[in-house]
């Protein structure tokens, strides 16, 4: 991976510093709002990926739609989305046809489709994670273009990306991507509402803050789909703690690859330094089954690089046993970093705030080094 040479637009069409695009189509850009697909805009995109393709770059699709498409044809009230069970039988219909049109579409261009449809627990395992990897870079390297999806049949509401901005992100990561382009019916990340007078779109985005997080609203424009911009900074930050560039662009345009890649309309957000290979799936995983607050000193210290003890938490909530993912906020709220807890929760409750020789009378057996190991942890 050599994502960290990209801060600009325009490297992400350099095959050198950007080999693996994954580029994700939004479902308002893929169905009409008769619920039928764009075939004009399908195959114009596809043309486009085949020319990337020609220059050398790997390409990796994420693609909405099946849901829209489902509802269409079964006839299903708010394209779909009016319950779980609904979207899910919509997407059940739906994904046939939204994989029937890729595949045709990529064929006339001489490129074999692959499908996958992966939920968030396939990410969030570490060993399904690794399977799903693994799969994925044998497909690259039999030359296929993968298309994915979310498995929206089986994805319960607790368990779903629901976005397939987030998901687009971990694919990313998975495939071991450079850059992930998120298309959508915007042009980037606007200083305020796209439609505001005087919006301005920012080019590039070094690092995510509250300022930054305060310009997305939750809105999407079309309602077809479900990210908003919400959802796109979402995905932002957790492709780029993986050390991978991640990059807004409109997909209604007529080149809409072109639109961001040569004339470098959309929004850049530049890697953070690249994180090793366990800690980058660590920074991705969505689902904290807990969370634990920490008083100050004691987030001090786990940003100087120090593990999580005990002594310093004043605070547990959720239901997680040990090896589960835990979030550690500090009492603002304000999440400081995330990991894998050395205990189950009615554990920390018990030892919360206790130095470690007043551990072991609690617990019956001798602590454990930490409550989190900083090797088992990412700062946010
Ligand atoms: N997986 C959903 C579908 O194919 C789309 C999720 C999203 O809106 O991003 O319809």
């Amino acid at each position: 991976m050599v994502s960290d040479l990209i801060d600009s637009l325009a490297k992400l069409r350099d095959p050198a510093a950007c080999p693996l695009l994954v580029v994700k189509f939004g479902s308002a850009l893929l169905v009409g709002s008769d619920g039928q697909p764009r075939q004009k805009r399908l195959h114009s995109i596809v043309g486009e990926i085949a020319a990337r393709r020609q220059a050398g770059q790997k390409i990796v699709i994420v693609s909405s739609g099946a849901i829209a498409l489902g509802a269409a044809k079964l006839g299903l009230a708010e394209r779909g989305r009016r319950s779980l069970a609904d979207a899910q039988a919509a997407a059940c219909v739906g994904q046939i046809a939204l994989a029937r049109a890729w595949t045709e579409a990529l064929a006339e261009h001489g490129l074999t489709a692959a499908q996958l449809l992966l939920t968030l627990h396939d990410l969030e395992d570490r060993r399904r994670y690794l399977n799903a990897a693994a799969t994925l870079e044998r497909l690259l390297e039999a030359g296929t273009v993968p298309v994915i999806n979310e498995n929206d049949a089986v994805a319960t509401e607790e368990i779903r990306f629901g976005d397939n901005d987030r998901l687009a992100a971990r694919v990313g990561q998975a495939a071991r991507a450079s850059a992930v382009l998120l298309l959508s019916d915007v042009d980037g990340l606007f200083d305020r509402h796209p439609s505001a007078e005087n919006a301005q779109r920012i080019p590039v985005i070094d690092r995510i803050d509250d300022s930054i997080r305060a310009m997305a609203s939750a809105d999407s424009a079309s309602g077809l789909g479900s990210g908003g911009m919400v959802s796109k900074l979402q995905a932002a930050e957790i492709a780029t703690r993986a050390g991978i560039a991640l990059a807004i662009g409109n997909g209604t345009v007529e080149e809409p690859l072109a639109q961001v890649l040569e004339r470098n309309v959309g929004t850049l957000f530049v890697p953070h330094g690249e994180a090793g290979a366990r800690k980058s799936w660590l920074s991705g995983r969505i689902a904290a089954l807990g969370t634990l607050r920490v008083d100050r000193g004691c987030g001090e210290a786990l940003r100087g690089g120090a593990s999580l003890l005990a002594a310093g938490i004043v605070g547990v909530s959720g239901t997680f046993s040990r090896g589960d993912l835990v979030k550690i906020c500090a009492l603002s709220g304000e999440p400081l970093a995330q990991g894998l807890s050395e205990y189950s929760m009615a554990e920390i409750k018990a030892i919360a705030g206790k130095r470690d020789n007043e551990q072991a009378d609690v617990l019956g057996y001798a602590p454990r080094a930490a409550v989190v190991h900083r090797d088992h942890m990412v700062m946010l």
